[in-house]
């Protein structure tokens, strides 16, 4: 990918594209995927990096979600269970089957949570990961050794998929391109256009770099926003009601050494109701995550300092070696657009489906879901918008689609495992100058060569997209990211052809950023 050569094409274009995707998040770049793979014109026009918004911010499962399976929302779990089987095939080189384990302190919740397992898994049908089993208090201290041990009952062992999100999400780009599409980012849509009959024929952006502002125009508009549709939404209709509730969720990063072994610690109900999660991820622990209503939607949203301690006064129930503040690597904070239930004001309770709205003026708007289900979502919407744009009818190509990477034991290339395909490359580059093997920083696996790759390669443009999305260095430790900022501004300047007033203030912008991701000692 080549944001030059996309640029070209969108400036060259005379005619209507076929379809215009707002939002380069997993639902938009979906939908990318899934009209290009179908031979139809696609531009998709992302605001800020690929991946920015709650695509990079998740607890990065792809799971049927058991808590849904609770609520008894049993389509919504087979469908997701079904989807995470699909990812696995088509993305064997990021998605991973990951054992779970739910510690029990009565014998109550052994049989619960032991026949909802049981459940979970007879759903996936032949999706399934692996049979869910019953531990002794024994075996489940051996598979989850700093697991608290008073009053243990015993443990139910499960299996989910695990994924690094914004990783995945780059390559679903990278996909989409190969498909054909034209893929922007740091191009924002501030406004629809429409033609004599009142109906949308296109939108208005701005090239975030130079300040340039354009038009495109297409036969079908599709508006993948995330947690940012509903001011989309009012560019078409500047009366309409909002659809979606925005519910905040924070993550914690920390050492290896709070989760030792490959099993991951599934928390069902913590005091307010809600499921955490400790996972092993890229040599760390991730525990998460929090649900919590907001009003306002950021980019770049902050975690609140209740939900710091929420998941840091939970978590030390289950653990005998506990996390504590001055542990934490990184914090980072999502947003989820959750479908609007006018009844509900409790975001943990409203249901993680996604909805279609056309609205008079015929643009379609697609919203919640999970990353999970990023792929049905996306033949939903792409079904719909061809009728509604009387295009030519073409099937869904997506379910046995590889995505870009897919290889199968990858995990043979070690550190580089999660470029996949890729891996190769980046070997070679190494291979011409052994200089590239070193370490950007002895905090992170990363060596100088898949900077260079993904600086030519994955359409980067500043320092926090290549270290919060391209490698996961911002969210894996904040403070080893701010001292790697200055080595990758340098590299990005000679691959980019930019000056030190760039590398100047890209340092200073990732910086001030960066600090987000940092939470006090004290
Ligand atoms: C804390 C948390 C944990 C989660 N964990 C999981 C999980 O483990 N598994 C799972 O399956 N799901 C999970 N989810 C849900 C999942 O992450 C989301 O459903 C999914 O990422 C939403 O993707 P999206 O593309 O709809 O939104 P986004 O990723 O937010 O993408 C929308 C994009 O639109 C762009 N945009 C907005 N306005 C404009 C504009 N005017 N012009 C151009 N672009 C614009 C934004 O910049 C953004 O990049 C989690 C969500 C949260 C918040």
């Amino acid at each position: 990918m080549n944001r030059a050569e996309m640029f070209s094409r969108v400036k060259s274009r005379e005619k209507f594209w076929d379809f215009i995707v707002i939002g380069g998040g997993a639902t938009g770049v979906g939908c990318a995927i899934d009209a290009a793979s179908r031979g139809f014109d696609v531009l998709l026009l992302e605001q800020s990096d690929f991946g920015k918004g709650t695509s990079s911010r998740s607890t990065k499962l792809a799971h049927g979600g058991v808590r849904y399976l609770a609520q008894g929302n049993l389509s919504l779990v087979r469908s997701a269970l079904r989807e995470r089987g699909v990812l696995l095939k088509n993305a064997p080189h990021l998605v991973k089957i990951q054992p779970f384990i739910v510690p029990v302190y009565n014998l109550q919740d052994k049989i619960f949570y032991g026949s909802g397992l049981k459940i979970y898994n007879l759903l996936s049908g032949k999706y399934g990961f692996g049979k869910s089993k019953i531990l002794s208090a024994a075996e489940t201290v051996e598979n989850l050794p700093n697991i608290n041990q008073k009053n243990l009952r015993g443990g139910i062992l499960y299996f989910d998929g695990q994924f690094d999100d914004a990783r995945l999400l780059i390559n679903l780009a990278q996909t989409a391109a190969a498909q054909g599409a034209t893929l922007l980012n740091y191009a924002g849509v501030f406004e629809i256009s429409k033609n004599s009959a009142g109906k949308i024929d296109g939108v208005s952006f701005q090239d975030a770099e130079s300040g340039a502002v354009f038009e495109a125009k297409a036969k079908v508009v599709i508006n993948a926003s995330g947690a940012f549709c509903d001011s989309i939404r009012k560019m078409s209709a500047a009366k309409s009601e909002k659809i979606i509730s925005l519910s905040q969720g924070i993550h914690l990063v920390f050492d290896k050494k709070f989760l030792p072994g490959e099993n991951a610690l599934m928390i069902p109900k913590t005091a307010d109701g809600r499921v955490l999660f400790a996972i092993p991820w890229h040599d760390k622990t991730l525990i998460g995550t929090t649900d919590t209503p907001i009003e306002k939607v950021e980019l770049e949203p902050k975690p609140l300092e209740s939900e710091i301690e929420f998941v840091l006064e939970t978590v030390k129930n289950y653990l005998t070696n506990a996390p504590r503040r001055a542990d934490i690597t990184s914090v980072f904070a999502g947003i989820r657009p959750l479908v609007k239930n006018s009844k509900t004001k409790n975001t943990a309770k409203l249901v993680r489906d996604h909805t279609i709205e056309i609205d008079d003026a015929n643009m379609l708007t697609i919203a919640g879901g999970k990353w999970t289900t990023y792929r049905a979502m996306a033949e939903d919407a792409v079904n719909q918008a061809i009728k509604l744009a009387g295009l030519s009818a073409a099937d869904c190509r997506t379910e046995n689609l590889k995505i870009h990477g897919a290889a199968e034991n990858s995990e043979q290339s070690g550190d580089l495992a999660i470029y996949g395909s890729d891996a190769e490359n980046i070997r070679k580059l190494i291979s011409k100058n052994s200089d590239l093997a070193k370490k950007l920083h002895e905090n992170f696996p990363y060596v100088i060569a898949e900077i260079i790759w993904t600086i030519r390669n994955e359409m980067p443009q500043t320092i926090e997209d290549v270290l919060a999305r391209r490698t996961r260095a911002l969210f894996l430790d904040a403070r080893a990211a701010i001292e790697s900022a200055p080595k990758i501004a340098e590299i990005m300047a000679g691959e980019l052809g930019k000056d030190s007033d760039w590398i100047a203030v890209q340092i200073r912008e990732f910086n001030d950023l960066a600090r987000n991701y940092i939470v006090d000692k004290s």
